[in-house]
């Protein structure tokens, strides 16, 4: 075993708001505990852009996104027990945890009081900036990786590691199945997945988005109904109908008047955000004891449940493919919602 740090090449954002380039970053020697990954493809996140052009502040540049990681195991140190080589493994959005408190013991490591260390745009417990998925190689601590079931296609698996993880750890928690009835709120890269995942799960879906232009797509994927928000009557229509409202949008909403959609004791539960806070009437949730609530990603252990779940009922996610080169022109796709469902990157073209 070589303890050599290796240089690998990835796609990276010199400096905030810079377009991505190809360029070489260390990768740490294979330890005891950590898997190599022989990265196949990684999926393009909304969050990706965000961090890449500094959206949210305080980046680490240069920046390799990507936490959207399917491969092919090709080392593994001496300690570990869950992969050997040529296992396909994923990761997703983080890469180590505290391990220690209450959250990671109970498998909610996306929880950690100290904070989960993300895959890239982080420092590691050694203080070096972690790299995310574009590029071709990664090492990553075992307990951190997901196995891959055969049956998912490598590619089409690749963005479940944030965008099938971060719908299907709500629609479990707030129990979507047969008998619920469930809104999907946006239909971009989270919300088709949202779609699939929660009519396997057996629950009623509806998808509101703010036009009826992916409508024919929605009702393929699995809902069994599709309304536009951009019309009032919707909400006169569906006043008091959901269980659960998961709501995938990052954009100013209304929340009063999607609480009103809930019945008693439903949830409206958040995985984007808006930037700026927002302003509630509490009687919206006060009225018919409703929630309003978050949800970001998913355990490692139930991130690895997901992707059976998927390879079980074949959910993988609906993706264009593209080489490295076209990163920068598919941010702008993403941006301007053109994108059907997620962008993936062939990482052989990196
Ligand atoms: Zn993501
Ligand atoms: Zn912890």
């Amino acid at each position: 075993m070589t303890a050599q740090i290796t240089t690998v090449s990835a796609y990276a954002a010199p400096s905030a708001k810079a377009p991505l380039e190809r360029t070489t970053i260390p990768r740490r020697p294979v330890g005891e505990f950590d898997v190599l990954i022989d990265i196949k493809f990684a999926g393009i996140c909304h969050s990706d852009i965000h961090q890449a052009r500094d959206g949210w502040g305080e980046g680490i540049f240069p920046m390799v996104p990507g936490h959207e990681i399917a491969g092919i195991v090709t080392e593994v140190g001496p300690g570990v027990t869950k992969f050997a080589v040529g296992d396909r493994a994923g990761v997703g959005c983080m890469v180590d945890s505290c391990r220690e408190c209450d959250n990671c013991k109970a498998g909610l490591e996306q929880y950690c009081a100290k904070g989960n260390v993300g895959t890239y745009n982080a420092l590691d417990k050694n203080g070096e900036p972690t790299y995310g998925g574009y590029s071709t190689h990664i090492v990553v601590d075992e307990n951190y990786t997901v196995g891959i079931p055969e049956g998912l296609a490598l590619d089409e698996a690749a963005p479940l590691l944030c965008a099938g993880i971060t719908t299907y750890s709500p629609l479990k928690h707030w129990n979507a199945g047969p008998g619920k009835k469930v809104a999907v709120l946006g239909m971009g890269g989270l919300g088709h997945m949202g779609v699939k995942i929660a009519h396997a799960l057996g629950a009623e879906v509806t998808v509101l988005s703010q036009s009826l232009r992916k409508r024919e797509d929605g009702l393929k994927l699995g809902a069994d109904h599709y309304y536009t928000t951009s019309d009032p009557k919707t909400f006169e229509e569906l006043a008091g109908t959901f269980d659960i409202i998961l709501s995938t949008v990052s954009a100013p909403l209304d929340f009063g008047a999607f609480l009103s959609l809930l019945k008693t004791d439903g949830a409206l539960v958040n995985v984007g955000a808006p930037e700026e806070p927002i302003s509630l009437n509490l009687f919206s949730v006060i009225a018919g004891r409703k929630s309003l609530s978050g949800s970001g990603i998913g355990g490692i252990q139930e991130t690895q449940e997901m992707l059976d779940f998927c390879a079980e009922h074949g959910l993988g996610a609906e993706i264009e493919l593209i080489e490295a080169s076209q990163i920068n022109e598919a941010y702008e796709r993403v941006l301007a919602s053109d994108v059907r469902y997620r962008f993936v990157i062939d990482t052989a073209t990196i």
